[in-house]
């Protein structure tokens, strides 16, 4: 079901038509440009079954009028066809809506799928939100009676709370909820080669692994890159409608080189997620270190010794120590190659591209084509080095960095068991 509405760009007065598909979700954000004056317009869409109600927050809602000028499909749920200019009211109804064409892309029972995963999603947003959000802020406020109290509500025989060891194993079940909601498959995947890997290493290089655990035990890095985490998760989750397209992207029957070609994401503008983007980029590029620890370890027996051929202008880097002190982040990125196993979580992840162009200040950034929702990132200096993505790419490679992300917080986890073992406590439970 569509409700056509009819808004007025407040600069240009140029008109567009919003079809706004009816689906299952109660609301979700409405971001479109103006196909002439090129501003980004904002509203809100409210469903109540048969009603569609919305509200625009930028941009004004005018009668049906007989000359529009841009045409657009809006859903919360699937990819819309890209904007596109008309001469008449007649030519709006022409093209199928997104729910259709996801069902004859994809089949009704993907789609049955993909609506109870994001509905499962928003199920945990609503009812665990504040209880993740307050377990988080008491951990780190090591308020450790108030978060034993609040944590109660586990059950006691898988989670008892006898010490700070199964305190902090109580507290890492509340993180990983959100993370299997959204990621089940990858999350029990990334726990079991982490669990599995760790073992191997008790077993032949016992002291190589508690070596490694000590160096990002004691520079503070474990807490740190956990707090960062908490505070990504809280922000994706806040922003969770934006990002419901960008889940179903996946569950298309193609690749997101071909889907930017035809599709537009009509929740979220580039404006919104230009720091998330950039967020996720220093995060994880800042976690690459115990990544390339574990590599060394793995390969090398020692977590301090970088492989061979690693050089930063000429210097040959050899230890971690001095891969760590290094601030190019460039640099650091280009240290993962997917030659190593370790390397396989966050390779393919980075643009640099984009984030020197989200980063730096002799970058301009200019929505240029609103027709293709692409951005051009425009090199100051040298228009040879131009860069233009498509906004629904950007979107695409954000999340591939939140989940990388996602999968370093459960190595981190399991590299923070090991400082409560060395410091003799050990869990209740034999897991
Ligand atoms: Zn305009």
């Amino acid at each position: 079901m569509f409700q056509r509405y009819y808004i007025k760009c407040p600069v240009c007065n140029k008109i567009t038509v919003l079809r706004i598909q009816a689906g299952f979700l109660p609301k979700h954000p409405v971001r479109f440009n103006c196909g002439n004056c090129k501003i980004s317009l904002y509203g809100e869409a409210f469903f109540d079954a048969p009603r569609v109600t919305l509200n625009m927050y930028r941009g004004e809602i005018i009668p049906e009028n007989n000359v529009p000028d841009y045409l657009l499909a809006v859903s919360g749920e699937f990819l819309c066809s890209k904007l596109k200019q008309i001469n008449k009211n007649e030519d709006v109804c022409t093209y199928l809506s997104p729910f259709m064409d996801f069902i004859s892309t994809s089949g009704q029972e993907v789609f049955t799928y993909f609506k109870n995963y994001i509905l499962n999603c928003i199920d945990y947003i609503e009812k665990m939100q504040n209880n993740y959000i307050i377990c988080n802020q008491l951990y780190f406020l090591k308020q450790i009676e108030l978060l034993k109290e609040k944590l109660s509500y586990l059950p006691s025989d898988l989670y008892p709370l006898n010490n700070e060891f199964d305190i902090y194993r109580a507290y890492h079940f509340v993180n990983r909820q959100f993370y299997e909601t959204i990621n089940k498959h990858e999350a029990n995947a990334i726990a079991r080669f982490i669990f599995g890997e760790i073992e191997n290493f008790e077993n032949n290089n016992i002291s190589g692994l508690l070596k490694l655990v000590m160096y990002f035990e004691d520079k503070n890095l474990l807490d740190k890159w956990e707090y960062n985490i908490f505070q990504l998760n809280n922000q994706f989750i806040e922003s969770f409608y934006k990002f419901i397209p960008i889940l179903a992207c996946k569950y298309y029957q193609s690749n997101i080189e071909d889907l930017e070609k035809i599709y537009s994401i009509n929740t979220i503008s580039f404006e919104e997620v230009e720091p998330l983007y950039f967020k996720c980029y220093e995060l994880l590029s800042d976690t690459l270190a115990l990544l390339m620890a574990f590599n060394n370890l793995k390969y090398r027996n020692d977590f301090t010794i970088m492989k061979d051929g690693i050089k930063f202008r000429k210097k040959a880097i050899t230890t971690l120590d001095e891969y760590i002190a290094i601030e190019s982040k460039g640099f650091k990125i280009d240290c993962i190659d997917g030659t190593e196993m370790y390397d396989n979580i966050v390779f393919g992840t980075f643009d640099r591209a984009i984030r020197n162009s989200i980063g730096h200040f002799n970058y301009e950034i200019l929505t240029q084509d609103v027709f293709n929702q692409t951005i051009l990132f425009k090199d100051l200096k040298d228009d040879s080095k131009n860069e233009s993505r498509s906004l629904l790419k950007i979107c695409f490679d954000m999340w591939k960095m939140y989940i990388a992300i996602q999968n370093i917080s459960e190595i981190i986890y399991q590299t923070k068991k090991i400082t409560f073992v060395l410091k003799g406590i050990r869990p209740s439970v034999k897991f």
